[in-house]
């Protein structure tokens, strides 16, 4: 699942973010306060957000604000705006087993980092394939090759496909953790 964690609400427009008129999006508000219909908060979370491609594989957005669990989205279509990305599907009601679990809980991925965007991965999706692909495994946590899969979209991703890069920073981290 991706976690997407909104800031306070802002206004968007006023000629300075162009991304408000995209056909994919149109706006006018980003961010989240409790005074925000569920359509607003779904229109701020969709986008647009820097993602890797693992984020086109996963099936759920789930959208944080001040630090509790808003909404969950089934994702079910992407478009792209210069660098980044952003989505559109359904909000899941009440009933739905993902939105049982997470609407009104604490944040799933509360780290400090300042990247509103994380990656994890929820109980609700044991059986599937850990890449996010949605497949089912029967055993273990892989479909078959994703892990391989997902190893190389790593190395592309933060070592711009060097292994090399990727082995020295992996010894450094090692050697450091030894310490
Ligand atoms: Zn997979």
């Amino acid at each position: 699942m991706i976690r997407i964690r909104l800031g306070r609400r802002t206004y968007v427009g006023g000629g300075r973010e162009t991304t408000a008129a995209h056909p994919f999006l149109e706006r006018e508000l980003t961010g989240w306060d409790p005074t925000m219909s569920d359509r607003e908060v779904y229109d701020a979370a969709r986008g647009w957000w820097r993602l890797s491609e693992r984020a086109l594989r996963e099936k759920y957005a789930v959208v944080v604000g001040e630090g509790t669990v808003r909404m969950v989205v089934e994702i079910d279509r992407w478009a792209e705006n210069g660098d980044r990305r952003g989505f559109a599907g359904t909000v899941l009601e009440p009933g739905h087993p993902v939105h049982d679990a997470l609407v009104g809980e604490p944040d799933p991925v509360p780290t400090g980092s300042r990247n509103p965007v994380a990656y994890f991965r929820h109980p609700a999706e044991a059986g599937t394939c850990r890449c996010g692909c949605g497949d089912t495994v029967a055993a273990g946590e892989w479909a078959q090759g994703h892990d391989q899969r997902a190893l190389h979209e790593l190395l592309n991703e933060d070592f711009d496909g060097s292994v090399s890069r990727f082995l020295d920073w992996y010894h450094h981290h090692r050697a450091a953790d030894a310490t």
